[in-house]
């Protein structure tokens, strides 16, 4: 987009036309799909427009959102991924060595644990937990000179607490180790952890940015740090192509059409969920909510300072009656299907002791069995509330 001022244009602007001009070939308002695999070069090493070589290296329609996704999280570069966990995987690989110790959060995303717990452990990685959200636990964790990653959550899943990024990266910078936030929860309509001083900000472009539940992806969105001597922006650009776990070109198309919306339906998810909420809690066969909107919420006060514009979309919540009483509430629901996943224009709910956080069962982060995760699609909320008032009244 052509900046006639130095003032940076607002979310919504940017989401729909940086990296999205319109083709100049042919004058296209949409950015065309390079449905392609590898580009006509005119004489050895001599590329056309936009130096592409080869769909690993680069493909216009991939770099379009990667453009377009690094300007809404105020980074310089994003790299598109074929899924967030090609993505987090790739960005370990790129800033890690044998001997690296990484600081998780407690409850980061089950597929995070497992592939630190299960895959990097054989590469000789070790990793330590952090049993809060806060940041001073988090300092107690750091192993001096052997951390080098800080991994944080934040609002976390599924029990939506809340942490403070600044404070966090003031003890990543201490370690002079990386804070790397997973913003797929907030989306960056409503958090940009860069700002905040993190690092490196991981997506699961699956969930909110893609918006619509039909389409696989990930994505790694860094400034302008420098990491081991050299911009990180080069070495997870080289772990890209070298490793090759990229973003298709029709992914990156449904990606960026999904991003161009993600400021619009950011509001109504987060005002359906904030009703939501407040329409469980005002029940009595319900009892735990779990919601950083609700003000008895006990980080509400850190939310409402990092986060802007609302809360998200994410509910969980204990009904009344134990398990039985979770199961038969996600069979009964019809507007929530029963479901993994989050973030896109439908509601889901599911059961995360048995369906996402098994992995957990009979460790000190294993989650209440009867908790029940709503992603609040952005449907009528007279139709939320109709639906969750006969799901909870039939599981009573
Ligand atoms: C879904 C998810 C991931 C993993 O992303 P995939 O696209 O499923 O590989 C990572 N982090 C969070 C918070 C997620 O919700």
């Amino acid at each position: 987009m052509i900046r006639t001022d130095t003032r940076l244009p607002g979310l919504a602007t940017r989401a729909i036309h940086d990296g999205q001009q319109p083709d100049p070939a042919t004058g296209a308002v949409v950015p065309p799909i390079y449905q392609t695999s590898t580009f006509v070069q005119d004489g050895v090493n001599q590329f056309r427009t936009g130096g592409h070589e080869y769909s690993r290296g680069s493909n216009p329609t991939r770099n379009g959102f990667e453009e377009q996704l690094a300007s809404l999280e105020q980074g310089t570069r994003a790299f598109a991924f074929a899924s967030g966990m090609a993505a987090e995987d790739a960005l370990l690989r790129a800033v890690l060595a044998p001997g690296d110790h990484i600081v998780l959060a407690s409850d980061v995303y089950g597929g995070t644990f497992r592939l630190v717990d299960q895959v990097l452990s054989k590469w000789g990685i070790e990793h330590g937990f952090v049993p809060s959200a806060s940041a001073s636990d988090a300092a107690e964790t750091v192993l001096p000179g052997r951390t080098k990653v800080l991994w944080l959550e934040t609002p976390s899943n599924p029990l939506l607490r809340v942490a403070d990024i600044a404070a966090w990266a003031q003890v990543a910078d201490d370690a002079d180790a990386l804070l790397v936030v997973d913003n797929t929860f907030a989306s960056p309509a409503l958090q940009n952890p860069l700002v905040l001083g993190a690092h490196v900000v991981v997506h699961s472009t699956t969930k909110y940015i893609g918006g619509h539940s039909d389409v696989l992806g990930g994505a790694v969105v860094v400034g302008d740090t420098e990491w081991r001597g050299q911009p990180l922006s080069e070495l997870i650009g080289f772990q890209q192509f070298a490793g090759g776990a990229v973003a298709g070109p029709f992914d990156s198309f449904l990606a960026a059409r999904g991003l161009k919306t993600l400021p619009l339906r950011m509001e109504r998810h987060c005002s359906n969920a904030l009703e939501v909420a407040r329409f469980l809690r005002s029940r009595s066969d319900v009892l735990e909510v779990n919601y950083p909107g609700l003000e008895e919420h006990p980080q509400h006060e850190l939310a409402a300072q990092t986060l802007t514009g609302g809360f998200g979309g994410i509910i969980s919540f204990r009904p009344a009656g134990g398990i039985e009483a979770a199961h038969a509430f996600v069979r009964e629901t019809e507007i929530y299907n029963l479901s993994v996943s989050l973030g896109g224009v439908e509601s889901l709910a599911c059961v995360p002791h048995s369906m996402t956080h098994g992995s957990r069962v009979g460790t000190p982060y294993e989650v209440p069995e009867d908790l029940v995760r709503l992603s609040v699609g952005i449907e009528d909320i007279e139709d939320h509330l109709a639906d969750l008032d006969r799901a909870l009244g039939a599981a009573r």
